[in-house]
């Protein structure tokens, strides 16, 4: 019998059986009218549910090319750029952005911390900055921005593009783009919205589109605002093959979405996330983020001394869990435990339950049931 493995990294996550079911369809062609009407549909759903009144780009395509994506349509050659980093991923943005030829600044905060909104006021003020990027979590510490909070700060930067990677966040945590003054947001299927890897959704805000215009030809092609702007007015037009059967289950993703409802959605994933650190805790682990900038899609658990992180994670593997290592100065100190998306208080007792096996079989003794105890009396209460 083939093993059965439960995801429970930080992306890709589990995906429902009715998302698998869009995945597993008979292909259509791009151009056929039913397949222009769904794709329509999530588009300007997808617009609406985040309350983006510019343009939403749901394409085949990573996270990562989301990232390129919205440099691309904002900054040119020798503008400035303001990279917060809370992490790894906050980081990527340097090398993308000097390879563009923009002059970087970055403001990090020390792993586990947030960069405050006050450090990016005073930073703004200093010179005048094309575009600023923002990591709403940083999948590498899962710390949270205080988006915001940033949000008010931005108003006093009109001149400034606020970019906000939302790639291991939205669908997770809140997010609203007009209401919050964010100018693009972007994420990946495979994160909070449950789907497989392999689209990126980009929501570009008014100021967004217009700075674009700016630009004229801008080098990059595939990403270009304007090459798609007339396909995700009308699908029936071509510029690249999209990506059918994601269309079709980012569809169901967003239907789920919709109907569980962004703030419910948020605070389901708030009220498991603290009910998880509770009982990793209760077991020795120690949660790397700050309480006052803990993310409620995934977590770093520093392991208790003496548990080996190879064999720690070969045991959850053998318990039937798969959980991620962790990045920068914490590998080998901590792993990495995904708890966004689609997933139900079963998933997380099977995941507890094999944290438990996992420790013991590292000589790391606990009582069986304490951290699923813990987390169970922290939902149920
Ligand atoms: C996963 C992730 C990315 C990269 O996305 P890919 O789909 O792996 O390219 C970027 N930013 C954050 C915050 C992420 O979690």
């Amino acid at each position: 019998m083939e093993k059965n493995v439960l995801v429970m990294i930080p992306g890709p996550t589990p995906v429902v059986k009715s998302i698998q079911e869009q995945m597993g369809r008979e292909i259509q062609a791009f151009g056929d009218p039913r397949f222009v009407k769904d794709y329509k549909e999530l588009i300007d759903e997808l617009g609406t549910l985040f309350n983006c009144s510019g343009q939403t780009f749901p394409l085949a395509g990573t996270g990562t090319l989301a990232m390129e994506m919205a440099i691309a349509n904002v900054t040119k050659r020798g503008d400035n750029i303001l990279i917060v980093s809370n992490g790894f991923f906050g980081d990527r943005f340097i090398d993308i952005c000097e390879r563009k030829g923009l002059h970087v600044d970055v403001l990090s905060a020390e792993w586990g911390n947030a960069v405050s909104p006050e450090a990016i006021d005073q930073k703004l003020s200093e010179k005048n900055y094309a575009a600023m990027t923002v990591t709403h979590v940083d999948t590498s510490t899962a710390v949270i921005a205080p988006v915001a909070e940033i949000g008010k700060v931005m108003k006093k930067h009109p001149d400034t593009i606020f970019i906000l990677d939302g790639v291991a966040a939205t669908a997770g945590e809140f997010a609203d783009v007009d209401g919050m003054g964010i100018d693009v947001m972007f994420t990946g299927s495979q994160k909070a919205f449950g789907v497989c890897p392999g689209m990126f959704v980009l929501w570009a805000g008014k100021k967004a589109l217009a700075r674009r215009k700016t630009l004229g030809t801008i080098p990059e092609y595939y990403v270009d605002f304007e090459k798609w702007l007339p396909i995700m007015e009308n699908p029936a037009k071509y510029f690249a093959t999209p990506a059918v059967n994601l269309v079709w289950a980012m569809k169901e993703a967003t239907e789920i979405i919709k109907a569980e409802g962004l703030q419910a959605r948020d605070a389901r994933h708030h009220k498991n996330a603290q009910a998880i650190h509770k009982a990793l805790e209760a077991v020795g682990f120690t949660i790397l983020a700050k309480p006052e900038c803990r993310a409620d899609t995934l977590s770093v658990c520093i392991y208790p001394d003496g548990v080996d992180d190879a064999k720690f994670r070969a045991a959850m593997f053998d318990a039937g869990v798969i959980v991620a290592g962790a990045l920068g100065a914490y590998a080998g100190k901590a792993f990495r435990l995904g708890h966004m998306g689609n997933i139900d208080q079963n998933t997380i007792v099977q995941a507890l339950s094999a944290v438990e096996r996992a420790l013991q079989a590292c000589g790391h003794s606990v009582k069986f049931g304490t951290a699923v105890g813990a987390y169970l009396s922290a939902m149920n209460q």
